[in-house]
């Protein structure tokens, strides 16, 4: 949708995963907030529409883009080029690797991706922790939609590991001290905010705001108010 149009409907709709913290998770109001939400207010905000945030699994954001659904998924995207090729991608918000998480009693520490052949490593479907796990031969690759569902399959010793990008991997190590961050995959991965391929306003409004939101500090209280 252009930005007329966005602005006749007046709302901003926009898709995300809801199991990354801190980029995007539920709080004990069940309320979607994180990061990623917060730059999608400010979004709106500059839009002077209201924001509406859709819920879907990781890799059903870039169908319902493509589809309509959604004007923008902000979702701790990784810009990839097999991604870049169905939808365009706004500068590079965010730096990020992928971590191995284990179980914290000290049986199993990989260190390298290669430790895990033989193992059963759980991921969100159609991430990036996906595409560098089932790049190896000989790991057996649990899928999840969710990566609360991911964590309850380590805690109750059905899958050997998750992998997922490290911030939220921090995150979740924060609150379920039974498990810990056994290492981390310099895979030099950025976030990028996508938009339906052609929409070059809404493409260059967000670009904009993206600068702006930076040159005002605002990026860095962002940071440090989801980061500490
Ligand atoms: N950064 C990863 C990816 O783009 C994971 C994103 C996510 O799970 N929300 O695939």
């Amino acid at each position: 949708q252009s930005l007329t149009e966005i602005k006749k409907r007046g709302k901003l709709i926009v898709g995300t995963e809801p199991t990354f913290p801190p980029f995007e998770f539920v709080d004990e109001k069940n309320q979607i907030v994180g990061f990623d939400i917060d730059i999608a207010n400010e979004l709106a905000k500059r839009l002077g529409v209201k924001l509406e945030i859709v819920s879907l699994p990781f890799d059903s954001l870039i169908p319902a883009l493509l589809q309509g659904k959604i004007d923008l998924a902000i979702a701790g995207m990784t810009i990839t080029e097999e991604r870049a090729k169905v939808v365009d991608f706004s500068k590079p918000y965010f730096e990020a690797n992928q971590a191995i998480v284990v179980r914290k009693d000290g049986k199993f520490e990989p260190k390298k991706l290669e430790e895990l052949v033989g193992k059963k490593v759980a991921v969100q479907l159609g991430t990036t922790g996906d595409l560098v796990v089932s790049e190896i031969n000989g790991i057996q690759v649990v899928r999840f939609q969710k990566f609360t569902d991911a964590f309850l399959e380590l805690q109750n010793a059905r899958v050997d590991a998750v992998v997922l990008d490290e911030a939220p991997a921090k995150a979740y190590v924060k609150k379920f001290p039974k498990f810990v961050i056994s290492s981390v995959i310099d895979t030099g991965e950025t976030y990028g905010i996508a938009v339906r391929k052609g929409n070059k306003e809404l493409l260059n409004f967000v670009n904009q705001t993206l600068d702006i939101l930076k040159s005002s500090g605002t990026y860095n209280k962002l940071l440090q108010k989801w980061f500490e």
